[in-house]
């Protein structure tokens, strides 16, 4: 196989670049690519990084799975694409500066309907996602999230509906699950339905690999943005080896990652709580923090220090990361979450039920 200039050939590590747009100023954009192919055959698994440019530790862990930790008596191949977003990597910012708006939102949907052309970040994605669509068995999309924040990794539900029916939805989700579990962190169940869809996650990387062309796939947070943090480098590169010995492309025995959920109930992703007055924020909790429905997450304070609220949260679960910054104006998030989750991880992508009941 090869992505871009990157071609694969049994028992080797190869390097290129995909080119995925051209530049103003004359040179084309382009993704670092590595293939590792293995001696023997078995699946082919993708790992992309950083399509946040500032979620560094996630590239470096991608980067030291393929240069230290892959060897080429793997069963499979492994392509990996370390930054997706060289144009936040110059900057070390989130955004690509194309748009100035989340590259991460842009993968193709199906259902997803536009009267102007598309831009050219959705050009990139669109790119990317055709490359790994028809080549992937597995795919794993590495994060970061918050400053200080835990690390764990994000399951995405699976939708049914226009793209396939219940019982594919469930054995896609089988698939997801064992792959989830491997990686051996916490696991936070990503936002219900029509959250997931109201944020276009769908048309996230791992959402859109799901979602729409059936892969199982899932994103791991691997802590803070903007330097790399030692730690969950070396936790996301033991965790990607373990999905490799899932898969059967190394067969050697999984290798506990130690990292326990703090609860001991099933969680979901919120961004909980949000102020209703502005003011400057005194988080109360730190990420990993057990949290009751009805604690104090954080006090809101007036620019002389007096407390002009006290932010609750409403659900039972734990902290994931602390919300940036101190200004908060009215209606501002707080804190990421990880919250009580009785739901469904199999659901219809259109949960309208008219009057007959029929959805
Ligand atoms: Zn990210």
């Amino acid at each position: 196989m090869h992505v871009g200039t990157a071609h694969s050939a049994p028992g080797e590590l190869v390097t290129g670049w995909f080119e995925v747009t051209d530049l103003p100023t004359g040179s084309p954009e382009r993704l670092p690519v590595l293939i590792a192919d293995g001696e023997r055959d078995g699946p082919t698994l993708w790992i992309t990084a950083a399509i946040h440019g500032d979620e560094v530790t996630a590239m470096a862990a991608a980067q030291d799975v393929m240069s230290e930790t892959i060897e080429l008596s793997i069963a499979g191949t492994v392509v990996c694409l370390p930054n997706l977003n060289p144009a936040g990597l110059r900057r070390t910012t989130r955004t690509s500066y194309y748009h100035d708006d989340d590259p991460n939102r842009h993968f193709p949907d199906p259902d997803a309907e536009s009267t102007r052309p598309p831009r050219v970040q959705e050009l990139i994605d669109e790119r990317v996602y055709e490359a790994f669509a028809d080549s992937a068995d597995a795919l794993v999309d590495l994060h970061t999230a918050q400053v200080g924040s835990v690390p764990f990794v994000i399951r995405d539900r699976v939708l049914y509906g226009s793209e396939r029916d219940e019982d594919e939805a469930r054995e896609l989700a089988a698939d997801l699950e064992r792959l989830v579990d491997a990686f051996d962190l916490p696991v936070v169940n990503e936002y219900a339905a029509e959250e997931y869809t109201d944020q276009n996650l769908q048309r996230s990387t791992a959402g859109a690999a799901l979602n729409n062309a059936g892969i199982p796939a899932f994103t791991v947070e691997l802590g803070s943005h903007t330097v790399v943090e030692e730690d969950n480098r070396e936790l996301g590169v033991r965790g990607v080896m373990n999905v490799l010995r899932e898969l059967g492309m190394v067969d050697d025995e999984p290798e506990p990652l130690d990292v326990e959920s703090p609860v001991d109930f099933p969680v979901k992703r919120a961004v909980h709580p949000h102020t209703d007055v502005a003011g400057i924020v005194r988080h109360r909790v730190e990420a990993g923090d057990v949290v009751e429905a009805g604690d104090v997450v954080a006090d809101v304070l007036t620019p002389h220090g007096g407390r002009k609220a006290a932010v609750e949260s409403e659900h039972d679960g734990y902290v994931l990361g602390r919300h940036e910054g101190v200004a908060a104006y009215e209606n501002d998030p707080l804190a990421s979450l990880a919250v009580r989750d009785e739901g469904d991880l199999v659901v219809p992508r259109d949960d309208e039920s008219d009057e007959d009941g029929e959805t």
